[in-house]
């Protein structure tokens, strides 16, 4: 029996996805190996690739002057590969920290150029500071920011206007869970064992004209122009985790897209937070303009009955509900894979224990 899996990264998976993944491990429509096993240059899996491309661009609706990129290295490796690639010629540029992953690239980035503060909401991750408040150096390169917060459950859910500036977004943790529109931005990319699939391959979408000011120090295999010159095999890419996203990106365009997916979260978001506001027994800190659809942090207020609550929530296959470490209490992630039933579950679970522990 499969749990309702509420971890926040590498994270549940389609089932229809899984079991196609399964019928054709051992022969891949025909060809007689496993996509695992075969060329990244042949035919089979060329077509894999083209399709996954295709079917992203077309889910997320990225315009022509944007390419999509299949890299490796992950949010983590992308901290140094977004300045190597940006920093080139201007060798200033913004961030914005509003959690722990924002505050993470700013750190990394250090090594690379000089790196502005221009907001940050550090002390307390509970809110998107608002627009007017940004102190934007306009001569840097770009504006970095993480439009969801995984640890601390904070989403954009606008952006602002920077005219010229270019704003890079890491969407690891929300990317494909609700419409984008990319025009906004110079560079969006993120992680795939999220909403995109398994771990191992990071999606990069890049404006044409950003792939132009990079440092000459960047590694020629994280050199987005060179990466995208060779349509992500320069060197070999993911193959299996490229794979698995196209499956993904079948199963969204079988959901109806990511209007129609977006709904569905927005249900999940909804059911789980009114569970946490209608109660004293839980608490959620993120102000309500600012609070994640996909990652759900709340605390018990007697945090003497965690363990009992973790407990208690695996008995009943309800999984992954621990809090990030740096921040404690619990944590639910409800990727798109994640349904409303196993929402419902945990629900049904927390007012079960409220009524019993209270
Ligand atoms: N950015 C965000 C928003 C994330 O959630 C994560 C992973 N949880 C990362 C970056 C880092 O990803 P990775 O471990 O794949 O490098």
């Amino acid at each position: 029996m499969r749990a309702f899996n509420f971890s926040a990264g590498p994270a549940a998976l389609p089932v229809e996805v899984l079991e196609q993944a399964a019928s054709e491990m051992l022969d891949w429509h025909g060809s007689g190996m496993s996509v695992m096993e075969m060329s990244h240059r042949g035919r089979e899996f060329t077509s894999i690739i083209e399709t996954a491309l295709a079917d992203l661009r077309e889910l997320l609706g990225v315009p022509a002057n944007y390419k999509i990129m299949f890299l490796q290295g992950g949010g983590i490796a992308e901290n140094a590969i977004i300045p190597m690639n940006l920093l080139g010629k201007r060798s200033k540029a913004n961030y914005v920290v509003t959690g722990s992953w924002s505050n993470k690239s700013q750190n990394e980035a250090r090594k690379y150029g000089d790196v502005h503060i221009a907001a940050s909401t550090e002390g307390s991750y509970t809110r998107i500071p608002s627009f007017d408040t940004w102190q934007v150096e306009r001569d840097a390169a770009y504006l970095h920011l993480c439009s969801n917060e995984t640890i601390d459950g904070v989403e954009f859910n606008a952006f602002p206007d920077l005219g010229e500036l270019p704003i890079v977004a890491d969407a690891s943790s929300h990317i494909l869970s609700r419409p984008l529109d990319v025009s906004r931005f110079g560079v969006v990319y993120g992680g795939a064992q999220k909403n995109i699939g398994m771990a191992g391959v990071t999606i990069v979408i890049a404006r044409d004209d950003l792939l132009d000011q990079m440092m000459p120090i960047c590694p020629s295999a994280f050199t987005w122009k060179t990466v995208a010159a060779n349509d992500s095999m320069f060197n070999t890419p993911p193959t299996y985790a490229i794979y698995i996203a196209g499956l993904v990106f079948q199963w969204l365009k079988r959901q109806g897209g990511l209007a129609a997916i977006e709904q569905k979260n927005i249900a999940k978001a909804d059911l789980l937070y009114e569970t946490i506001d209608s109660s004293d027994f839980y608490v959620n800190k993120v102000e309500r303009s600012s609070r994640s659809r996909m990652n759900v942090p709340f605390f018990l207020a007697d945090e003497t009955l965690n363990e009992a609550f973790l407990a208690g929530a695996k008995a009943r296959r309800l999984l992954q509900l621990k809090g990030h470490k740096s921040v404690g209490g619990m944590r639910a992630s409800i990727y798109n894979a994640v349904q409303i039933d196993a929402v419902q579950a945990l629900v049904d679970y927390m007012k079960e224990f409220e009524r019993t522990r209270a």
